[in-house]
């Protein structure tokens, strides 16, 4: 480069001067379609039912303020500390009584607490998988999710969802064409309550035998369970490490129970593989940050944080309701939708002939926003389908945002 040479005046080629340096795991991380969408979205006339962040107005800010204070009055010096990688011990144990809630019966040793769940995902991904090797993932699955398995160049493998979640006749038919292909499946990923983004959940009676058929094939299972405790009627469902807790890593998240900001996560795993997670974690942090893992043990075992939690669940069963009601008036025929009962999303399969994507710009200048259904998978389908959260607007917003969308949808397959 010319010294001086403004870079907008080099070619396209040479826009990003690395790109022969980069190591062949780069080339699959690329900017997710969730990602790419948050500018648009975030303009206020713009309807958002794309983003999945967590409405947080309902915390007690105040009273949040005085514990942190007084964390940094009492305990300022270990708060502001390095710690283990292995996590806050005191918070450990509370976030074992949380799992409680769910049968899950482990031990403050055998969890590690994490930068969000997604630090979990990254360990675990870094742990098991080699460039090659299959993850099975439900389809649609967890973007984020996809993200990590893409830059650790895992294989993922998608496996049927119906209404009741993972299918697992699709599982036993994934299992066996891998085998047959003398492929080595490292683990099915699942979400089984209240799927991000399909919003459906795995039926009780459906757990074992996954469990069952994982267990046969030897294939690991890693469970992620951020919205087990956002059932709409207070139900819980019982976690898949609760029946196997042998085969199971646990990853949980306080982002969407208490503040995602603070990103607070843990995995639970079998007591094998905790050593493992232990120095990965420690490579990839050093450690988790001590001020915030405080301030969750502090809120956890001052506040009334299950009471909490009933607030954020009636206040997401209301945008859930609008959302499903203004789909049941406004949208043409041959629109299908999940109808989630805990969560933060809605899955709709819209008529043949519609690309989600393709029409994506089209709904931004109608002013409203959504997820296009590609992204949420690995092999490129999806065209069909979009996601739509109800977790931030507030229900009057959504009821308009649906019916912008109705609109937009309605011109597109009289076109
Ligand atoms: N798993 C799922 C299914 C999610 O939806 C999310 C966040 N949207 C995460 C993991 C990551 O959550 P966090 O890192 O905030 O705990």
């Amino acid at each position: 480069m010319t010294p001086g040479q403004p870079p907008e005046r080099l070619g396209a080629r040479s826009l990003d001067p690395h790109l022969q340096r980069y190591a062949a795991r780069a080339a699959g991380m690329t900017a997710s379609e969730v990602r790419a969408l948050f500018a648009v979205a975030s303009r206020p006339e713009v309807v958002s039912l794309a983003g999945g962040m967590p409405n947080l107005a309902a915390l007690p800010l105040d009273f949040l303020s005085e514990q942190v204070a007084s964390i940094i009055t009492d305990e300022g010096l270990t708060a502001l500390q390095y710690g283990s990688a292995h996590g806050v011990p005191l918070l450990r144990e509370q976030i074992c009584e949380v799992m409680a809630l769910e049968g899950v019966t482990g031990h403050p040793d055998d969890l590690v607490v994490t930068v969000g769940s997604q630090m979990a995902l990254d360990l675990v991904t870094r742990i098991f998988c080699d460039p090659g090797d299959i993850v099975l993932a439900e389809g649609p699955s967890y973007v984020g999710a996809l993200g990590t398995f893409a830059s650790y160049q895992a294989d993922v493998r998608h496996v049927a969802m119906d209404e009741h979640g993972l299918v697992p006749e699709a599982l036993r038919a994934a299992l066996g064409a891998a085998q047959q292909a003398g492929r080595r499946v490292k683990f099915l990923y699942t979400i089984p309550n209240f799927q991000n983004p399909a919003g459906v959940t795995m039926a009780v009676n459906r757990r074992a035998e996954v469990l069952d058929i994982c267990a046969r094939h030897d294939v690991l299972v890693i469970e992620d369970n951020p919205y087990g405790l956002l059932g709409f009627d207070g139900q819980i469902y019982p976690a898949l490490r609760s029946m196997d807790a042998d085969n199971v890593i646990y990853l949980g998240s306080f982002s969407k129970t208490f503040a995602s900001g603070l990103r607070v996560g843990w995995a639970l795993a079998p007591h094998a593989v905790r050593e493992k997670l232990v120095l990965a974690a420690e490579s990839a942090s050093l450690c988790p940050p001590t001020l915030n893992q405080l301030i969750v043990s502090r809120y956890l075992a001052t506040h009334d944080w299950k009471g909490q939690i009933k607030s954020f669940q009636s206040m997401y069963r209301e945008r859930r309701d609008a959302l499903l009601s203004g789909l049941e008036q406004h949208m043409p025929p041959g629109c299908t939708w999940t109808r989630p009962d805990g969560g933060f999303f809605v899955w709709m399969t819209v008529p043949e002939g519609v690309d989600t994507k393709a029409m994506q710009p089209r709904a931004v200048t109608a002013r409203v926003a959504y997820v296009p259904g590609t992204g949420f998978y690995a092999d490129g389908f999806g065209s069909r389908q979009m996601r739509l959260s109800f977790c931030y607007p507030p229900p009057e917003r959504i009821s308009e945002g649906v019916r912008r969308l109705a609109s937009v949808l309605t011109e597109e397959i009289e076109l």
